[in-house]
């Protein structure tokens, strides 16, 4: 038997790791900028906050949670998404004591047992903000903003907004009074998944993939066109910054998104590069969560969005995410009485900052060589009993092939100046 990494997981190879880790950084150090900060939550939380907190109707609840029973005997979930853990933490710790409102960022591993395709896994990755303690129009805006800004500032040029508001618990209810009639009538055209969302929760129906309930919904009334006095200012509101801020949107009224928590303002970003699972991020506002797991109120506003998604919008439209592995130099040991004394060299060019790599098989001088040229190394350090004897390295530049001596005590200096200052052809 060879084992094979579960369905709907896979490895992520250095190369493709080294992307991510580019994104990563990118994404932190633009989520710093507005204000953001790390915080990091557990992998698995009590089954039922996720229950509570996305909605029993979803179908991430229904059916793509992946729960088992620890040997305590609770109920135990790996997390599907990331809001319902901080708002849980937000409460745990008295965050609303902190100044307001409090920013945080997250990036981590998400699980839903869904069926696998490209784009859509069971183990996937990813990046969030959220901003809790304020319903100012202005934050909805900057979070969204924050999303496109991080998108384009690591290469993805075409991409579209998508924008909604879901109001609140009061004009929603009368919404939702109006979808039902709208549905009731034509149940029978709807499938057995769609009945059971009609009894439970009304809206889940947009979350349909059966093509002859999304033909059903096409007429379906639409949540914008209920919105109460309250929130339709505030969704002017959010148009309106945006606007100034020269941010083009499109408004989708069926963007109700898959969790329940949903109130006003929801978003999405998406790309044409990415076939069926066209959405890089996404996220919305949430202003009766804290309540709903049982805390005091915290309207809270974020997004999350997926690694795996935006690292194939970046690939696809710029071709390529830096962030590869490049070797500075390599230190050859000439003969086998000089092997320590290259170990030696190797630490201090690595002292000097320099990616630094030598031979640990006992392969040949040329055997070295090959795997330097390999490996892609700019440089080549010689270290040999003649030069050691004389106080010196040879270095070879790989790219031109030329060659100089250089005293061996300031080699990894000089090294780390010419590598520094001349950028990679
Ligand atoms: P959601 O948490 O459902 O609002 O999704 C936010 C983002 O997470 C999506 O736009 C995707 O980029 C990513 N995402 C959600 N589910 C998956 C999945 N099963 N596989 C890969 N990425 C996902």
């Amino acid at each position: 038997m060879r084992f094979k990494a579960p369905k709907g997981t896979y490895d992520v190879l250095p190369e493709k790791a080294e992307k991510w880790e580019f994104l990563e950084e990118a994404a932190r150090s633009i989520f710093k900028i507005y204000g953001y900060r790390p915080i990091e939550t557990p992998i698995f939380e009590a089954t039922e906050l996720f229950a509570r907190g996305i909605g029993e109707a979803t179908d991430i609840v229904q059916k793509e949670m992946y729960t088992f029973t620890d040997k305590g005997g609770r109920s135990i979930t790996l997390r599907p998404e990331g809001t319902a853990p901080i708002v849980r933490a937000h409460e745990e710790h008295g965050m609303s004591q902190w100044p307001q409102p409090v920013k945080l960022y997250y990036a981590g591993s998400m699980f839903r047992y869904e069926r696998p395709q490209a784009g859509r896994y069971r183990q996937f990755y990813q990046l969030g903000v959220e901003a809790l303690g304020s319903n100012d129009p202005a934050l909805d805006a900057e979070v969204i903003i924050l999303l496109l800004e991080y998108c384009r500032s690591v290469g993805v040029k075409e991409m579209d907004l998508l924008i909604s508001s879901m109001g609140c618990s009061e004009c929603r209810s009368s919404y939702i009074e109006a979808l039902k009639d709208f549905a009731r009538e034509r149940i029978s055209k709807l499938c057995p998944d769609c009945a059971r969302r009609f009894e439970v929760n009304p809206l889940r129906l947009f979350d349909c993939k059966n093509p002859a309930c999304g033909e059903v919904l096409a007429g379906a009334p639409k949540m914008i066109d209920y919105l109460c006095d309250g929130c339709r200012v505030h969704f002017e509101s959010v148009k309106g910054h945006l606007g100034k801020a020269g941010v083009g949107y499109k408004i989708d009224p069926t963007l109700v998104r898959g969790l329940d928590y949903y109130t006003r303002t929801t978003f999405e970003v998406q790309s044409g590069y990415l076939g069926a699972q066209n959405a890089i991020g996404g996220g919305g506002r949430y202003d009766g969560l804290a309540e709903e797991l049982g805390g005091a109120p915290a309207p809270g506003i974020g997004f999350a969005l997926g690694i795996e998604r935006l690292a194939m919008a970046v690939e696809a439209e710029s071709g390529k995410i830096p962030g590869e592995y490049e070797l500075d130099v390599f230190v050859v040991a000439v003969d086998d009485s000089v092997r320590v004394d290259a170990f030696m060299l190797a630490q201090r060019l690595r002292g000097e900052g320099l990616v630094a790599e030598m031979d640990y098989l006992g392969r040949s001088i040329k055997g070295q060589l090959k795997l330097a040229d390999k490996l892609g190394a700019r440089f080549a350090a010689f270290v040999g009993p003649e030069e050691l004897a004389a106080g010196l390295c040879r270095l070879k530049n790989m790219v031109t092939g030329e060659q100089e001596d250089v005293p061996l005590g300031g080699a990894p200096a000089y090294l780390a100046d010419k590598v520094f200052e001349e950028p990679v052809k």
